[in-house]
């Protein structure tokens, strides 16, 4: 069917009272950016609805990208006529016979926003009702959960049908729950961690620790592809790749293996927290989980975590590792988690990590440490590798002057 707009349905919004119009505007900055590549597309949004006018674009090619945006309840793919009964009862029978099988029950919801058209809803549902009986006189008028429900939506610049309804990725549009640093390694728990975190409408820049010659550059590229799975979230992702060579090297010549672990970790939360702070992140996100390797007993959580107070968000803490695997098959990171290229905690992995770390102990071997200079050399190095689309801003300042 050859679609003319699609009309969105706003999800958590309606319930975010004062913040409305900020929640609409990202919204709509995140649509843009999720349907870049389609140019002749426009979007108007305003306070209950958004209108994605096609322009020619290909909804068929649309519709999964939008399904991906987070906060979205559902939308309607419609077709737009003039406001004339003639043409909207063909409009109306052309629909119905696309998708008439001779089994479907339908009825018609019609609404009208335009007051001064000539029908009202009702005499509307009658008319279009009739129109499509005329065309299959054995087709079954239904009014509870009809297969087909034509909705047909009398507007100030036009009639649009619809018939179907899509489910949107609900959740809250990304970047309106304000920014954190999502450590992500190459492992399948961070992807999940930060899908989570971005359907609960926190924009995340992805923190990448890299020791090269030791861990390859398939195992960076294997971040980045991982990065590029779950952008489609939001549009793009920036990706800090962090050089953690020397931090590497210099824990393994000097602490004893026992705490190699909670060391490198505690060098990791040390880095990703200047990164943070310097980029204006508001937390820290990561994909541990309760007691599935040494690192994730609450003794080594705690442990790691007391190089900083700002709050760390682990998404999937508490769920099963196989509840953790759905998800990464669900937005198709699993496949790519589990190539075997070694990150950097495989290959400086200790033979016995200690899972109840000492702090005393901990801060004793610190000591051997220039902590401040690792941390400075690992900062002046890092990449950072951003996929912006260009017009996302013009769009926003759009959107702007609309609402
Ligand atoms: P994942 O499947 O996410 O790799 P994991 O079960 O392998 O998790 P660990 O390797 O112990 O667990 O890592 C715990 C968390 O520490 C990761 O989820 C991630 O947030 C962070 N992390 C580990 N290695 C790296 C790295 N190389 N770069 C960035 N973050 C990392
Ligand atoms: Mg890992």
């Amino acid at each position: 069917m050859k679609y003319s707009e699609i009309m969105v349905r706003y999800g958590e919004l309606s319930t975010k009272g004062k913040n409305r119009r900020s929640f609409i505007m990202r919204l709509a900055k995140n649509v843009r950016q999720a349907l870049v590549d389609f140019p002749r597309l426009k979007i108007h949004a305003d306070r209950d609805r958004m209108h994605l006018v096609l322009n020619g674009e290909d909804s068929d090619l649309i519709i999964p990208k939008l399904k991906m945006v987070f906060g979205i309840q559902g939308f309607s793919p419609s077709i737009r006529v003039e406001k004339d009964i003639e043409q909207i009862k063909k409009c109306a029978q052309e629909m119905v016979s696309e998708i008439y099988t001779g089994k479907e029950s339908f009825k018609v919801t019609a609404k009208r926003s335009d007051h001064t058209f000539e029908q009202t809803s009702n005499e509307l549902n009658v008319t279009v009702g009739d129109a499509v009986i005329e065309q299959f006189p054995e087709i079954k008028v239904q009014m509870k959960k009809p297969d087909i429900n034509l909705r047909v939506e009398i507007r100030s610049n036009g009639a649009f049908l619809s018939h179907e309804t899509i489910s949107g990725a609900v959740g809250l549009p990304v970047g309106t729950s304000g920014k954190g640093m999502l450590m992500l390694s190459g492992g399948i728990d961070s992807p999940v961690a930060g899908y989570m975190a971005m359907k609960r409408g926190v924009e995340i820049e992805a923190v990448h620790f890299a020791s090269p010659p030791y861990t390859s550059e398939q195992a960076l590229q294997k971040a980045k592809d991982l990065t590029a799975k779950i952008a489609p979230y939001v549009g793009q992702i920036q990706f800090i790749e962090v050089p953690f060579t020397e931090v590497q090297e210099e824990i393994k010549n000097r602490v004893p293996q026992g705490y190699w672990m909670t060391i490198t970790r505690r060098m990791m939360l040390r880095l990703t927290d200047s990164i943070r702070q310097s980029r204006r992140g508001l937390v820290i996100l990561n994909g541990e989980s309760l007691g599935q390797v040494a690192s994730q007993t609450l003794q080594s959580m705690v442990a790691i975590n007391e190089v900083t107070n700002t709050p760390i968000i682990r998404p999937v803490a508490t769920m099963d590792k196989l509840e953790i695997i759905d998800t990464a098959q669900k937005i198709d990171t699993f496949d790519l988690s589990i190539q075997p290229f070694e990150d950097c905690c495989t290959i400086f992995a200790p033979p016995q990590p200690k899972t109840k770390p000492h702090l005393d102990k901990v801060h004793q071997y610190e000591e051997r440490l220039d902590i401040e200079g690792l941390v400075e050399r690992a900062l002046t190095n890092i990449k950072v590798e951003e996929i912006v689309p260009e017009s996302a801003q013009e769009q926003e300042d759009e959107f702007a002057e609309l609402l």
